[in-house]
C-alpha cells in the first residue's frame, strides 16, 4: 500500500481535468451530468421496477402500484443527486487541491456523495445498500488469495454456501417475517393437523390444492415470473445496440436462464417441503429450514454470481436481524446501544466509496452489473477516470 502511494504520487497525482473531460470545460461537463444522469439511472432502473409490477400482476391493488411508483420517483431522484454531486466534487477537488491524493481521486467524492441516497424511501435505501455489499462480496471473491479462490473455483463449495443461505432467508422471513427480496415466498403452515382438510391432504400448507398442484402451480408462476426476467434481459441488451434487424433478430432468440432457475428452485423446495411433511418424521419447522437448503441444490444447476453474491448478503443481514430481535430484551445499555445502532448510515457510504475505488483501480475486481452501476450513477465517467488511470499506470509501469 506505501509503495501503491509514492507510485500514485509520482505518475497519478497530476492527472488534471483537461485528462478526465477533454476538450469540454468543467462548466459543461457538469451540465452535461445534470441532463445525462438521471437518464442513464432511469434506463438503469426502468426494469426493476417494471419487474415489481410484473411480480405482483395478479394481486397488484392501486395502494401497491401507488407505493411502486413513489419508490422509482425516489430513486431516480436521490440516485441522480448522488451521481451529479460525485461529478461535481470531483471537478472541485482538482481546482481545489490542483493535486490528487489517493483518497481524494474518488474515494471522499464518492464517500460523501453517497449520503444522498438517504434522502431517498427506506426501501431505496436497503436497495442500494444491498447492491453496494453485493458488489463488495464480489470483489472479495475475485481477489487472488486462496480463501477466494477456493470458493470462486469451485462449484460444489458455492452450491454448499448457497444452500446455507437459502436456508437463513426462508427461514427467517417464515419464522420471524421479516423483510427483503427473495427469489420466492416462504410457505406459510396454514392447517391445523387436527382439521379435516389435514386428514385428507396429509399436507399443512394449501387447504384447497393436492401436493402435485401446489408444486405445479409454484413451477408455473415462478417459470413466468423468471420468464419476464429473460425478456427484459434481452430488451435491454438490445437498446445497448445499434437498432437493426440482425440485433432483432438475435432478441427473437431469448436465452432461458432465470425461467428454469426460478423454477427449479420453487420446484426443489416444494417438493421437499411436502414430501417431508407427509412423512412426518421432523417438526414443520425443521422440514421447512431443510426444504429452503434442498432449494439452493438449484445453483448447481444453474450457477449465477450475482444471486449468490446476493444471497451471501441478504444471509448476513438475516443473521444480525435475528440477532437483534434475540438481544432486543437485554438489560445491558451498552449492548442495547450496539443492537440498535443504524449501521447502514455509516457503512453504506464507505463501502460504496470503496466499490467506486476499486473499480478505479483495480477494474479486474469487478462485475459487468458493478460497472455497469457505477457507468448509469456517473454518467460513464467512472469507466472514463478508470481508463484514463489504467493506461497511466501502463504507461509509469512500462518506463520503470
Ligand atoms: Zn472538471
Ligand atoms: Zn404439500
Amino acid at each position: 500500500m506505501a509503495n501503491f502511494s509514492k507510485f500514485f504520487n509520482e505518475h497519478l497525482s497530476t492527472l488534471s481535468c483537461r485528462d478526465f473531460h477533454e476538450g469540454v470545460s468543467c462548466q459543461r461537463h457538469i451540465l452535461s451530468s445534470c441532463i445525462y444522469c438521471p437518464l442513464s439511472i432511469m434506463k438503469l432502473f426502468s426494469p426493476i421496477y417494471l419487474f415489481a409490477i410484473i411480480r405482483k400482476y395478479r394481486s397488484l391493488t392501486k395502494e401497491d402500484l401507488k407505493e411502486i411508483l413513489l419508490n422509482y420517483k425516489s430513486c431516480i431522484m436521490g440516485c441522480s443527486v448522488t451521481g451529479i454531486c460525485c461529478n461535481c466534487i470531483l471537478c472541485v477537488f482538482r481546482v481545489l487541491f490542483r493535486k490528487h491524493f489517493l483518497y481524494t481521486l474518488i474515494f471522499i467524492p464518492v464517500w460523501f456523495s453517497a449520503h444522498f441516497i438517504f434522502l431517498c424511501s427506506k426501501t431505496v435505501i436497503e436497495m442500494a445498500s444491498t447492491t453496494a455489499y453485493q458488489y463488495f462480496v464480489e470483489s472479495l471473491l475475485r481477489r487472488n488469495n486462496v480463501l477466494s479462490k477456493t470458493i470462486s473455483g469451485s462449484k460444489s463449495i458455492q452450491t454448499a454456501i448457497f444452500m446455507l443461505c437459502s436456508a437463513l432467508i426462508l427461514h427467517g422471513k417464515r419464522a420471524f417475517d421479516m423483510k427483503g427480496f427473495w427469489l420466492i415466498k416462504p410457505s406459510p403452515a396454514t392447517i391445523s393437523e387436527e382439521s379435516e382438510d389435514f386428514r385428507r391432504i396429509g399436507c399443512n400448507m394449501h387447504p384447497k390444492l393436492t401436493c402435485g398442484h401446489y408444486l405445479w402451480e409454484g413451477v408455473r408462476n415462478n417459470f413466468l415470473m423468471g420468464l419476464a426476467v429473460d425478456c427484459l434481459r434481452a430488451l435491454k441488451r438490445v437498446s445497448n445496440q445499434p437498432l437493426s434487424t440482425k440485433t432483432w433478430t438475435k432478441a427473437m432468440n431469448i436465452r432461458m436462464y432465470w425461467g428454469p432457475l426460478f423454477s427449479l428452485y420453487i420446484g426443489l423446495y416444494r417438493l421437499t417441503h411436502c414430501l417431508l411433511n407427509r412423512v412426518d418424521v421432523a417438526p414443520d419447522k425443521l422440514n421447512h429450514a431443510l426444504a429452503a437448503c434442498c432449494a439452493g441444490l438449484s445453483h448447481f444447476f444453474y450457477p449465477e454470481m450475482t444471486l449468490f453474491h446476493f444471497a451471501v448478503v441478504q444471509a448476513i443481514a438475516m443473521l444480525w436481524r435475528m440477532f437483534q430481535m434475540c438481544g432486543a430484551g437485554t438489560e445491558n445499555k451498552i449492548s442495547r446501544a450496539l443492537l440498535s445502532f443504524p449501521y447502514t448510515y455509516v457503512l453504506y457510504p464507505l463501502i460504496q466509496a470503496h466499490c467506486v475505488h476499486i473499480h478505479i483501480m483495480r477494474p479486474q475486481l469487478c462485475g459487468t452489473f458493478h460497472i455497469t452501476t457505477d457507468n448509469s450513477f456517473t454518467n460513464n465517467y467512472s469507466t472514463t477516470i478508470m481508463n484514463k488511470v489504467q493506461e497511466t499506470i501502463k504507461r509509469a509501469k512500462g518506463l520503470q
